[in-house]
């Protein structure tokens, strides 16, 4: 491919400080651009304020800083993207698009989660959330792509997902929205992230045509899901399961555990170079393929 195509990106939600689960994601997102030739974006995905921790968003800079993820350009907030949030909402409304609802929870998960389109035809005031409106033709609701690291994956949104929230009750506007927006905003071509978004990717696929009318030709995005590090318990390494933040100081460590990870089979004597050497041997020697389509792999020091 032309090496200036490739436009990758890290986007974390300040949410609490790099644990080794968010290391990787912006490790392999960070190595296969560069690999490329590519940019290397950050995004910070700030539009959930009762979410965020007050300074997280400057740690995790700092935390990218002193492992040598240096990003290309300007860092984008989304909490600074409303008027483009705005109007792709008032893109998808004019084109019919969307519409209002004020189904509560209970009532949807009633349904087993997949909205079945009731307020449609209801005309619900303003004062509610806001869904896309999946089109009526079967076929063009199946969305199927081959993940880089996954490999084939196939979602029916209307049978598995139904119109889903473009912008919440409480007037803040949805991940899926968002993160469609400014993906195809960025020129973005390349997303290396965690296989927790996998089942969100149908929505943005989806979503990124809905928007992208004017069809410039742009390829597709491409997608690398990768495993979910896990810990002794089995569970995903999360703010909520209290992953521990990365340590100060044990930068080229945590790098090369990383990379272990990522089954890069980075050489033991690597171990105790600085991060700029050890991140200079990974993108010469990254190669995705390595990584295993297995769905989680116990993170490091977990027995
Ligand atoms: N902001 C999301 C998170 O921190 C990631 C979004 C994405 O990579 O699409 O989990």
């Amino acid at each position: 491919m032309n090496p200036s195509a490739y436009i990758g990106r890290f986007a974390p939600s300040p949410t609490g400080p790099l644990h080794f689960g968010s290391l990787v994601c912006a490790l392999a997102s960070f190595l296969d651009a560069r690999h490329h030739q590519g940019q290397w974006l950050v995004r910070i995905e700030d539009i959930d304020p009762p979410r965020e921790i007050l300074g997280a968003t400057t740690t995790i800079l700092k935390q990218l800083e002193s492992h040598g993820l240096l990003w290309d350009g300007d860092l984008l907030y989304q909490s600074q993207r409303s008027d483009a949030y705005n109007a792709a909402l008032a893109q998808l409304r004019s084109d019919g698009l969307s519409y209002n609802c004020d189904c509560n929870r209970q009532r949807v998960s009633e349904l087993g989660g997949i909205y079945d389109g009731r307020c449609h035809q209801r005309h619900i005031s303003s004062d509610s959330a806001t869904r896309l409106r999946l089109s009526e033709h079967g076929t063009d609701s199946i969305i199927a792509f081959d993940d880089l690291i996954m490999g084939a994956y196939r979602q029916n949104l209307c049978s598995q997902v139904g119109d889903f929230v473009i912008r919440r009750r409480d007037r803040l506007f949805s991940y899926q929205l968002a993160v469609t927006v400014d993906d195809l905003f960025q020129n973005i071509s390349h997303i290396i992230r965690g296989s927790d978004l996998l089942d969100s990717t149908p929505r943005q696929l989806y979503l990124q045509r809905c928007l992208n009318t004017s069809a410039e030709h742009r390829p597709a995005v491409q997608y690398g899901h990768l495993p979910l590090a896990i810990n002794a318990e089995g569970q995903k390494l999360s703010k909520q399961n209290h992953a521990p933040a990365l340590v100060p100081g044990e930068e080229s460590s945590n790098l090369w555990l990383a990379l272990d990870w990522l089954q890069q089979a980075p050489p033991a004597e690597l171990r105790s170079e600085d991060s700029a050497t050890i991140l200079s041997w990974a993108i010469d020697n990254w190669a995705l393929a390595r990584i295993p389509s297995c769905a989680e792999i116990p993170a490091p020091g977990t027995a």
